[in-house]
C-alpha cells in the first residue's frame, strides 16, 4: 500500500456511453486526490490513450486543427492536498461548448491531469464529460504499444476503465501484454532502464458502464436503471394513448445480448408480451401463444395492449423477432390497431437516476481502494454490485462468464443462458408471467386455495399499488381470493372490504400513492373487534405492505395468536416506506422513489443556487427519525453536509459546518463559486431548525455567501414510482405469496380443531446483503430502536463519512 501511495490514477470512458459514467469520474478524481494520489483523465476512451499527448502539446494532424496551449502546472507537493482541489478551476473539461472534446484548451492532449474543482457538479449530467470512443487502433498491439508508451511518458501507473465487456476485454489485454510493451518500447529505445523498473505493472480495474445490464457477476451495470426510467417514462406516456384509442403498442427498446431492459420494463409497467434473447419463444408457435394471451386480455375488458421487444430477440430456432413482424401479427391476426414505437437512443440520455449517482460513487471509491492494494500477483477486478454490495470479482471471470451467455443463446441452450443471469432476473421473468398471464383454469386444487387479505398501513410509498397488483394477480392465477381491506384497520371495522379483480388492478403499476387507502390505526384499537372481522371474512392469510407501524401492527397480532385463533394464520409485511425505517432491510418499497423525488428537486435547487453562485440551500427532507433519505440523499446530490436524527445537531459541529463552508468558499476560484447544498431530515434537532440554521449561515456567510432553505415535505412520497421499486415490489410480493401458501399449507396438516402458527408465520420480508430473507416478527424485535421507530443498525450510516470525505471536509477543516 505504502508503494502504491502518490500513485497516479487515470480514468476513461469506452465504448456505448450511459448516464452515471460522469459519477464514476468524479468519484474516482476525487478518491484519487483526497488519497493523495494524482488524479488523470483520459479522453475519447482508449483512442485518446493511444493519441496521447502531442510533444510540446502542439497537435499532429491526427488532432484537431489549433493553437497550442500549456498545460496546468503540476503540484510539485503532492502532499499539497488543498493546492490539488485548486488544480483545476472547474473549467477546464466542463464549459458547455464541447470544448472538452477537442476545443482549444485541451486540443493536442488526451491524457490531462484534472484536480478536484474540474468535477464539479459533473453529478446531473448524462453520457461522459471524458468522451467515449470504439477504437480500432488499440485493438492492435501497434495501437497498444503507443498507447503504454504515452501513459508513461506522463509516468501513469494506475488506469481505472470504466465501459462494457469489450472495454473491459481490452483492459485486460492490455494488462496481460503489459511487459512485453515494456520490454518493446525499451528494445526500441522509447522508455529508460528507469522507466522498464517503475512501470514494471500496470494496475487496472474495471467499472461496468452498459446501459443492457448485460455484464455476468454484478447485478447492475452503470447506466442500466437510467434507460430503464427512460424506457417506463415512455411506456407510462404511450399507456394513456394507447388507452384512448384502445390500440396495440409495440415498443423496441435496447439489449442486443441481454434481455434485462425489456424484462425490466415489462414487469414494471405490466407489458402484456415480451420478447427476450435469454428465454426465446417457441418458433413455431409464439404467434398462436401471443395472440392467445393478448386476446385473453382483451376478453377480459382491457383497451390497451403494450409488447416489449428487446432488440436483440429471438425465436428459439434464433430467428430475429422485429419489432414490425409483431405488429404485423397483431394487425392482421387480432384486428388491433397497432403502433410500433422503436426508443432507440433516447434510452442512452438525459439525467442519471439517482441509482445512477450512489452506486457508481460507491463503485468509484471502491476501485481506487482496488488500485491502491493492487499488486502484481492479484488478478485486475471488476467493480460490481451484489444486492447493495459493492464487490470486487476478477474481472476477465466477469467478461468470460459474460461471453458464456451469448454462446450458450447461439448454442440453443437457452436454460443455460438463464442460468447465467442473476437470480433476481430469473425471478423477474417469472414475476411477469404471474403477472400478466390470465388463465382459465387456476392451478391449485380447492382444498389449497385461500382468502387472502391485503392491507397498506402507515403512510403511502411508492411501489405498494405494484405490490398489490401482483399480489391480486398471483392470487388469481393461483385460485385464491385476494381481499383490499380499505383504510388499514379502521377500514376492516368498519367493514370496507371488497374483492379485487385481475382488470381492476390492471393500471396499478404505475400509481403513486394508496389505491387501498393507507392508515396509521395499529389492531390495538380493538384486537378482540379485529379478530372478529378476522373470523367473519374467513381470511386465511394477511398481507400488510407498509413502513414501522406495519411491522408494530405485526408484532401485535402475533402476541394477539395466544388470545385469538383468527391470527393463526400465515401474517406478512412487506416494507414499503419513503423512511426506509423497518428493522433489518436494506430497502424498503419506496425508497428509491423518494431519492429520485429528492435529486429532482435538489437539482433544481442546486441550479437556482449556482446561477446566484455562492448560495448554501439548506433543503429539508422527511424521513421520520431515520436518516435513511438525507444521507442517501447527499451522497445523490453531492450535499456537503448532512444532518440527520441518528447524528443529532449540536453546536459543536454547526461552528465547524460554518467553519468549513467559509474556508471553502474561501477557496472558490474567483468568479467562480458555486451553489452548494445542505441537507437536513426534518426531526434532526428541535432546537437548531431549518430556519435556524439557514439563518446562522446567512449571518456567517458574510460577504462569501448567502443561505436560503426549502422543505420538500410530501413531494418525496414522489409521484410516479420508480422503476426500480416496481420491479421490486413484484418481486417482494410474489414471494410473500409464494410464503403465505407454504405456510397455510403447513397448517392444513395440523390435525387439531383450532390450529397453531407457528412464530415463523407472521415475518417480514427483507433485503439482506445478497439476498432476499424472511424474519419472523419476534426476532426481529430485538433489531428494532422501538422509541425511535427504526432499526438498532443501519448499514447506510457510514455514508454520511463519505459524504464528507467527497467534499474534502476533513482536509478543508485541518487546514491550518
Ligand atoms: P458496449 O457495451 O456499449 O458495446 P463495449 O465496451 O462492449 O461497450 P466495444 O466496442 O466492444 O464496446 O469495446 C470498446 C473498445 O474497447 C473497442 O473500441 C476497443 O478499443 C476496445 N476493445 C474491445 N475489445 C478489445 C480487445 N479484445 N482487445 C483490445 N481492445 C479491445
Amino acid at each position: 500500500m505504502a508503494e502504491n501511495a502518490h500513485m497516479k490514477i487515470a480514468v476513461l470512458t469506452s465504448g456505448g456511453d450511459s448516464a452515471g459514467m460522469n459519477a464514476v469520474v468524479r468519484a474516482i478524481v476525487k478518491t484519487a486526490i483526497s488519497k493523495g494520489c494524482e488524479a488523470w483523465i483520459v479522453r475519447e476512451g482508449y483512442e485518446g490513450l493511444v493519441r496521447g499527448n502531442t510533444e510540446g502539446h502542439r497537435h499532429t494532424q491526427s488532432v484537431e486543427k489549433g493553437t497550442a496551449t500549456p498545460r496546468p502546472k503540476h503540484v510539485e507537493n503532492p502532499d499539497d492536498f488543498v493546492h490539488n482541489l485548486r488544480f483545476g478551476d472547474g473549467e477546464l473539461l466542463k464549459d458547455g461548448t464541447g470544448d472538452h472534446l477537442g476545443g482549444k484548451t485541451l486540443r493536442g492532449r488526451y491524457i490531462v491531469r484534472v484536480g478536484w474543482d474540474d468535477v464539479r457538479g459533473w453529478f446531473a449530467e448524462g453520457g461522459t464529460l471524458i468522451g467515449t470512443a470504439r477504437s480500432t487502433t488499440f485493438r492492435t498491439w501497434e495501437g497498444r504499444l503507443t498507447a503504454a508508451h504515452n501513459l508513461i511518458k506522463e509516468g501513469i501507473d494506475a488506469l481505472a476503465v470504466c465501459g462494457g465487456d469489450g472495454s473491459l476485454t481490452g483492459a485486460d489485454v492490455f494488462r496481460s501484454e503489459w511487459p512485453k510493451l515494456i520490454a518493446e518500447l525499451h528494445t526500441q529505445g522509447k522508455i529508460t532502464e528507469e522507466q522498464v523498473k517503475k512501470h514494471a505493472h500496470l494496475k487496472i480495474v474495471g467499472l461496468v458502464g452498459s446501459i443492457d445490464n448485460d455484464m455476468s457477476m454484478t447485478d447492475l451495470t452503470i447506466g442500466a436503471p437510467t434507460a430503464l426510467h427512460r424506457i417506463c417514462e415512455s411506456i407510462d406516456n404511450i399507456n394513456s394513448t394507447a388507452f384512448s384509442h384502445s390500440r396495440a403498442f409495440v415498443l423496441e427498446v435496447m439489449g442486443r445480448h441481454c434481455g434485462w431492459l425489456a424484462l425490466m420494463a415489462g414487469v414494471a409497467c405490466g407489458a402484456d408480451f415480451i420478447f427476450i434473447p435469454e428465454s426465446p419463444p417457441d418458433a413455431d408457435s409464439w404467434e398462436d401463444e401471443m395472440c392467445q394471451k393478448i386476446q385473453g386480455h382483451r376478453d377480459a375488458g382491457k383497451r390497451k395492449t403494450i409488447v416489449i421487444v428487446a432488440e436483440g430477440a429471438l425465436d428459439s430456432k434464433l430467428q430475429p423477432i422485429r419489432a414490425d413482424f409483431v405488429k404485423d401479427v397483431l394487425s392482421q391476426r387480432l384486428g388491433l390497431d397497432t403502433r410500433v414505437t422503436t426508443l432507440g437512443h433516447t434510452q442512452r440520455g438525459g439525467r442519471p437516476c439517482a441509482m445512477d449517482r450512489i452506486l457508481p460513487t460507491l463503485q468509484g471509491v471502491e476501485a481506487v481502494e482496488a488500485l491502491l492494494e493492487a499488486t502484481p500477483e492479484t488478478p485486475s477486478y471488476m467493480i460490481g454490485v451484489r444486492e447493495n454490495k459493492i464487490t470486487r470479482v476478477p474481472l476477465m471471470d466477469a467478461v468470460k462468464m459474460t461471453q458464456e451467455v451469448a454462446q450458450a443463446i447461439s448454442e440453443k441452450n437457452f436454460q443455460k443462458a438463464m442460468s447465467l443471469r442473476d437470480p433476481e432476473f430469473c425471478e423477474s421473468l417469472e414475476g411477469f408471467f404471474a403477472t400478466s398471464v390470465l388463465e382459465h383454469e387456476p392451478k391449485l386444487p380447492h382444498h389449497l386455495r385461500m382468502r387472502v387479505a391485503i392491507m397498506h398501513v402507515g403512510a403511502p410509498a411508492g411501489g405498494m399499488n405494484a405490490a398489490t397488483r401482483a399480489a391480486v394477480r398471483y392470487c388469481i392465477m393461483q385460485g385464491h381470493k385476494p381481499y383490499a381491506i380499505h383504510n388499514g384497520f379502521v377500514g376492516l371495522l368498519d367493514d370496507n372490504v371488497h374483492q379485487l379483480s385481475w382488470l381492476g388492478v390492471d393500471n396499478w403499476m404505475t400509481r403513486g400513492g394508496s389505491e387501498l387507502g393507507t392508515n396509521r390505526k395499529l389492531p390495538d384499537i380493538d384486537l378482540g373487534a379485529v379478530a372478529a372481522k378476522f373470523q367473519q371474512y374467513n381470511f386465511h392469510a394477511l398481507m400488510m405492505i407498509g413502513g414501522f407501524e406495519a411491522f408494530n401492527a405485526l408484532r401485535i397480532l402475533d402476541q394477539g395468536r395466544k388470545n385469538y385463533p383468527a391470527f393463526n394464520i400465515p401474517l406478512v409485511h412487506l416494507p414499503a416506506t419513503i423512511s426506509n425505517n423497518v428493522p433489518m432491510t436494506e430497502f424498503s418499497l419506496g425508497s428509491d422513489t423518494s431519492l429520485n423525488a429528492l435529486v429532482d428537486a435538489c437539482d433544481a435547487i442546486k441550479q437556482s443556487a449556482s446561477a446566484s453562485r455562492n448560495r448554501v440551500f439548506v433543503v429539508e427532507t422527511q424521513g421520520g427519525k431515520c436518516g435513511y433519505i438525507a444521507t442517501m440523499g447527499a451522497l445523490a446530490t453531492g450535499a456537503c453536509i448532512v444532518y440527520t436524527p441518528e447524528s443529532g445537531i449540536d453546536l459543536d459541529m454547526l461552528r465547524n459546518d460554518v467553519k468549513f463552508l467559509k474556508r471553502r468558499y474561501a477557496m472558490d476560484a474567483k468568479g467562480k463559486s458555486e451553489g452548494r447544498l445542505v441537507l437536513r431530515n426534518e426531526v434532526s434537532s428541535d432546537v437548531y431548525t431549518t430556519d435556524v440554521i439557514m439563518k446562522m449561515f446567512k449571518e456567517e456567510g458574510g460577504s462569501l455567501f448567502d443561505s436560503r432553505s426549502a422543505a420538500l415535505g410530501h413531494t418525496l412520497q414522489g409521484g410516479i414510482p420508480s422503476p426500480m421499486d416496481r420491479a421490486r415490489a413484484v418481486r417482494l410480493s410474489l414471494k410473500s405469496m409464494t410464503f403465505i401458501e407454504r405456510h397455510h399449507q403447513e397448517l392444513l396438516k395440523q390435525q387439531t380443531r383450532s390450529k397453531q402458527a407457528p412464530p415463523e408465520s407472521a415475518a417480514v420480508i427483507t433485503i439482506q446483503g445478497t439476498s432476499v430473507q424472511w424474519v419472523a416478527v419476534q426476532d426481529m424485535v430485538e433489531h428494532a430502536d422501538m422509541k425511535n421507530r427504526r432499526g438498532k443498525h443501519s448499514w447506510w450510516e457510514g455514508q454520511r463519512e463519505l459524504v464528507e470525505a467527497l467534499v474534502a471536509r476533513p482536509q478543508i477543516l485541518a487546514k491550518k
